[in-house]
């Protein structure tokens, strides 16, 4: 680890969230742009800068006079529950700076979420002892089962060597800052829920939950397959980067809600072969200029055929003069079809149908899949 600056690989996707919701409130509360901060790297890791933590504002950022952010910031979480008592507040600023001088040494134990061997030096832990951070030091160091309920079933993405009989493992004193962000990068829906999309990539999840963030305020998209799907068509044209295969195979959206008591977490993604059509140029442009929702579905649920047949149905429908359309055919095509530019070119539209048809089956391997 160069000096100036650290290395964060993805881990779970508490952490990765953690990471990407930090790099956000970079940019919304400090007003200082990812660029100038993180530098992400193609392997799927990012670079921080390590002085940020020297120039943070912690004392406006999370303790502002009229309304102590520090709840907006810790969310309302059982995670964070304990994280900083009346106390430890005011010492919080002098923590977070000390966070520019993490070391990484071999014969600390692990962090049971960035996995890596970080910590302060001796003296710095003195300091903040000092200062009376002692228990505010113990505390946040150990992660606790107890306070897992909201994690559930993605516990068994942790490895079992940090569980032992205590269900407690050590978290870094970088981690135990970043988690407190990690509800800052989740995007909420109508329904409550929250979801992150996570990869093993932070390009990749910088950018996918920025898109998935503006497409659900732009088009309130709920189903969380479409928004995905849409997402990485977005990925796809507006970012040329090379992106691993096994990287796109990872993509998941992880959706947390509240069932009674509990706090419950779902994955989802998207079958591979679906992930190769959307990252594919031409597919996205085209499926993105058509902008009809079914049309997009059809290529989510392996439907391709359907898109054939569909074209089929709008161009013959198209050939007739409007005039001379049955019933059934106006009802069709006010049904379907919801861009008006389509339904005022029919053919047009037809064609794209069969375009998008073609440029599938030419992907996927011709009858394969019809
Ligand atoms: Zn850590």
């Amino acid at each position: 680890m160069a000096d100036n600056v650290m290395k964060l690989y993805p881990g779970n996707w508490l952490y990765n969230a953690g990471v990407i919701g930090f790099l956000y409130s970079l940019e919304k509360v400090e007003k200082i742009p990812y660029e100038d901060v993180a530098n992400f790297n193609d392997d799927g890791s990012v670079e921080i800068k390590k002085d940020i933590f020297e120039k943070l504002k912690v004392r406006e950022r999370y303790f502002s006079e009229e309304k102590e952010k520090i709840s907006s910031i810790v969310g309302k979480s059982n995670l964070y529950r304990n994280y900083l008592q009346e106390v430890w507040k005011n010492k919080f600023p002098d923590y977070v700076k000390k966070l520019s001088k993490i070391e990484e040494k071999d014969d600390t134990i692990p962090c049971g979420l960035c996995y890596r061997k970080i910590h302060l030096s001796d003296d710095d832990i003195k300091e903040l002892e000092n200062l009376g951070l002692k228990k505010f030091l113990e505390g946040i160091s150990k992660f606790d089962m107890r306070h897992l309920s909201t994690l559930g079933p993605s516990m068994g993405e942790f490895p079992n060597g940090f569980w032992n009989n205590s269900k407690t493992f050590r978290v870094c004193p970088l981690c135990a800052y970043l988690i407190i962000h990690h509800h800052l990068s989740l995007v909420e829906l109508s329904d409550k829920s929250k979801i992150f999309v996570n990869a093993p990539s932070f390009k990749v999840m910088w950018h996918l939950n920025r898109y998935v963030k503006e497409i659900y305020e732009r088009e309130k998209i709920e189903v969380i397959r479409e928004l995905l799907g849409m997402s990485i068509i977005e990925l796809t044209l507006k970012l040329h980067i090379q992106l691993g295969k096994w990287t796109m195979m990872n993509v998941e959206v992880v959706s947390q809600y509240r069932e009674g008591d509990n706090d419950k977490i779902e994955f989802f993604s998207l079958p591979y072969e679906t992930i190769l059509l959307l990252l594919d140029g031409n597919i996205a442009r085209l499926i993105n200029d058509i902008g009809e929702i079914n049309v997009l579905n059809l290529v989510l649920d392996g439907k391709y055929r359907e898109i054939l047949d569909y074209g089929e149905r709008v161009f013959k429908i198209g050939l007739k003069n409007k005039n001379d359309w049955g019933k059934h055919e106006k009802e069709f095509i006010n049904k379907k079809i919801k861009m008006d530019k389509n339904k005022a070119n029919l053919i047009s539209f037809s064609q794209k149908l069969f375009k998008l048809y073609a440029l599938i089956e030419e992907k996927i391997g011709k009858g394969v899949y019809v």
